[in-house]
Formats: structure tokens, sequence, C-alpha cells
């Protein structure tokens, strides 16, 4: 019983928040910025939030995570960073020598006020930063945002920094495939490869995140978006981002600074939202859907509609980021599935609505949240008990209490291996979901069946 003192009595907290539901903005935009190739992150702070942020991402991925800190110490926190930080690009190119170093910041070098763009051009002044190299950066306190906006932040400053428009439009896709997992951008790409659609996919963090043990440790791994695509995306002929929170401002920035026009869909997770997004890649490319998808699509249609009775009508409880989440409730609610608790750590009034529209025909209340935490989770819970938990590995705890079956899906999950090699987008992906449900309920089912409803045929 860890959590015995969660009670069930629900009071309002504005100043309080037990077990967040959400982690802090610079582990997004490091993570963003490993999807570019030959990239080195740097954390502008102490070594503390480096070394929380580098061991975050490593024991979600089970691959070391390489990131640079600027070391702040007393001075430092006093005087600014902009010694540490012209000394560390220095050092990190004449030691490592990426390709791109990218800059977030943290809680404590935005609470001095560092003007990092100008640390930067000083750099450049004064000859650290070698011909051809780059260096970007992005603002990330953290007591602002979460994760999730970082990740965003991030990718945004890769069309701030690199996109140029030449003039001449080129017949290609970019396409920002939001905070999702490796394996998630490797599918995504395969799909766009089977419509036969030339892209840049941004970030792009397979092969970085999820590469094969070759017993060599390589600094700067194959994967990642090079500086080259990165400055074609200017010239695209549109984009498609997914996830709104996640992508949303990067499209719009493309479409504002180069004039590539933008449609902004929910993550392809479940049947209708990879619908959507095949659809609006065929109608932009002008291509047609092969068989060999379509095939997929009747799969997933397939298992729903074989299975569906072990799904309808169980309830569940969700923790995660916005844009998952809206995609994940959509597809639950699609095969009849109740998620009646829905929070997010991630502020954003939007994020409630849009949950409260999918979840209309629900019948039964909803409790939803946007800034909520664990705790206010475990409160719903208690007062209206739910069939599954879906969230990240923090829930443990809560399923462990409760005694309700539990799947680890979102960021971060530090006690299983799977999430990097195995997508949930794309009909695959909604494939794996379903076969984790079905194997969490009935595992259940089993274990609690009395002796003469012991079912060996489901
Ligand atoms: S919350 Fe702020 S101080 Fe804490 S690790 Fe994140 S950036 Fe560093």
């Amino acid at each position: 019983m860890l959590l015995r003192h969660t009670p069930k009595e629900i009071a309002e907290r504005s100043a309080l928040t037990v077990n967040p539901a959400k982690t802090c903005q610079p582990i997004g935009a490091m993570y963003a910025a490993l999807g570019i190739h030959g990239c080195l992150p740097h954390s502008h702070g102490s070594q503390g939030c480096c070394a929380y942020h580098r061991s975050t991402l490593s024991r979600h991925y089970k691959e070391p995570v390489m990131a640079a800190t600027s070391s702040f110490t007393e001075g430092s926190s006093v005087f600014g960073g902009q010694a540490n930080l012209v000394q560390a690009i220095d050092n990190i190119f004449s030691v490592y020598n990426p390709e791109v170093i990218a800059i977030h910041t943290t809680c404590l070098s935005e609470t001095i006020g560092d003007d990092i763009p100008q640390i930067a051009k000083k750099a450049l002044a004064d000859g650290k930063i070698p011909e051809g190299k780059h260096v970007i950066h992005v603002n990330t306190p953290s007591y602002v945002g979460s994760h999730v906006t970082g990740f965003a932040g991030m990718t945004k400053s890769m069309v701030d920094y690199f996109a140029v428009s030449t003039g001449t439009k080129c017949n290609q896709v970019n396409i920002i495939p939001g905070y999702v997992e490796p394996s998630d951008m490797e599918e995504i790409r395969r799909i766009v490869e089977m419509l036969g659609v030339q892209a840049v996919l941004f970030p792009d963090t397979s092969r970085v995140l999820n590469s094969p043990q070759t017993g060599r440790h390589e600094m700067f791994p194959k994967g990642g978006v090079t500086v080259e695509a990165l400055k074609s995306t200017g010239d695209s002929m549109a984009t498609i981002a997914l996830g709104r929170l996640a992508s949303g401002p990067a499209a719009r920035a493309l479409d504002t600074k180069c004039k590539v026009p933008c449609e902004i869909l929910d993550l392809p997770i479940g049947l209708r939202k990879t619908d959507v997004f095949i659809d609006t890649l065929r109608r932009i490319a002008g291509v047609s859907v092969p068989e060999s998808l379509n095939v997929e699509r009747g799969q997933l249609l397939d298992i729903v509609t074989d299975m569906h009775h072990c799904f309808y009508g169980k309830t569940v409880g969700l923790v995660g980021d916005p844009d998952q989440l809206i995609s994940l409730t959509e597809f639950l609610v699609s095969i009849d599935m109740r998620p009646i608790h829905v929070l997010t750590g991630t502020p954003g009034k939007e994020f409630e609505n849009r949950i409260r529209e999918i979840t209309r025909d629900v019948p039964r209340s909803v409790n939803v949240r946007a800034g909520g935490d664990m705790f206010l989770f475990h409160q719903w819970v208690k007062n209206d008990p739910v069939d599954l938990m879906m969230g990240n590995t923090y829930l443990k705890y809560i399923a462990r209490d409760e005694d309700i079956p539990f799947i680890r899906f979102g960021f971060p999950i530090l006690d299983r291996v799977g999430h990097s090699y195995f997508p949930t987008v794309g009909y695959r992906g909604g494939m794996r979901l379903l076969e984790k449900i079905l194997d969490t309920l009935l595992e259940r089912q089993d274990r609690d069946a009395p002796e003469e409803r012991f079912e060996l045929v489901m």
C-alpha cells in the first residue's frame, strides 16, 4: 500500500502538485534535438538538470543519451552563464565535433535571464563555431509547460534556424511526427514510403534511440534528420503536422516563414486517426493508397470485430500527454470502451474541450483534467474504479494499490522495453494496442474467473 494516504475525498488544490503527470520542458527539447543527425543537445544550467534529463531519457530508451551542460556554479548563478556557454561551445566542437549544438535553457538560466542568441553571436564572433557548423537554441523554463512544450519548442527552432525558401518548390512533403517513440517515427516513414511519397520527417529519433547493438559506441548514431534536409523543408509543397501541441508550432512557423501550407492533424493512433493521416497524405501528394495498406487496415478492423465483446463497456482511466490521449481516447470510444478518467499534467483547456467532445456519448460521467496530477487521478479511481488503466510507469503504484490491470503507454516507461521498437501509430500500431488491451483484460478475467466460467476460447 504505497499510496495508502491518498484520501477518497477530493479537495481543490491550487498551490500543491503531488506526483505530477508530466516532466520538465528540457527533456522534450533534448529528445527532439536527438532527432537531428549529428546533434549534441546542450543543457544551459547546472549539472543536476542535465543529469536528470539524460537519465530519464536513458532509462526510457535503454540507450546512452549524450548531452553537454554549461555546469553552472554559484558564480554563474549570480553573474550569468555567458562565459560557461562560450567555453562549452568551444570545448564541444573541439572534442566531439557535432554538426549541430542544440541548446535548451533551464529554470536557473531562465531566471537569470541569459540571452542565448546574444551568447551564440559572441561565440561566433570569437571564432568558436567552426565553418559549416550550427548552434541553435530554445527557451525551456520548466516552471511553465511540460516535456511536450519543450519538444514543440525545439522542433520549431529547427524551422526557425534551418528552413529556407529558395523560391523553387520541390516535390516533397514535410512530416512532423510529434512527441512519439522512435518506433512510431519509423512506422510513419514506412507508411509514407508505402504510399510512394517523398518526405522529410523531422525530428526523427529512429535509429538514434533504438539503435542495434553493434558492440561499438557511436557518439552520433546513423539516424536523425540531416541539416540539408531541414533546410529543404522551406521548399516542400506542404507540411503534415501530427499532434497539435507538439507539432503545430513548427508547422505554423514553416507556413509563416516559407509559405509552406500545413495540415495539423491528431496523432494517427487507432483506425480513424490513421485513416485521416493517410487520406491527407494521399490528397496532398496526389497518390493512391496501395493494397498492402488496405490489408493492414482490414486486419485491424478484423480484430475489433472479432473481439468486440471483450472491449464493450470496459471502463478505462488514462494518464498521459495531450496529443496521445486525444487520439487514444477516440480509439477506445470507437471500440465501445469507456474512458471515464482522462488526465494530463500538461496545462491547456483545449485538451479538456477535445476530450469532452470525444466522450460526449459515453454513457457514464467522465472526469477530465489538464494540468492535473496523479494524486487527483488516484482519488478519481478510488471513487469510481475502472477495469483498466493506461499511462506511464508511475501509474504502477496506483495500479498495485487498487489492484487494477495496467498497460504502460506514453512517457516515461522506465520498467519495460518494447516501446522503442514496436509502434502504437498506424494500423499496425493499432493492432499492437488491441493485443495489449486484450492480453491485459483477459489475463485478469482468467485470474478471477470461478472454475465454471474459466473459458478456453474467447
Ligand atoms: S524543473 Fe527546472 S531545475 Fe528542475 S531539472 Fe527541470 S530544468 Fe532543472
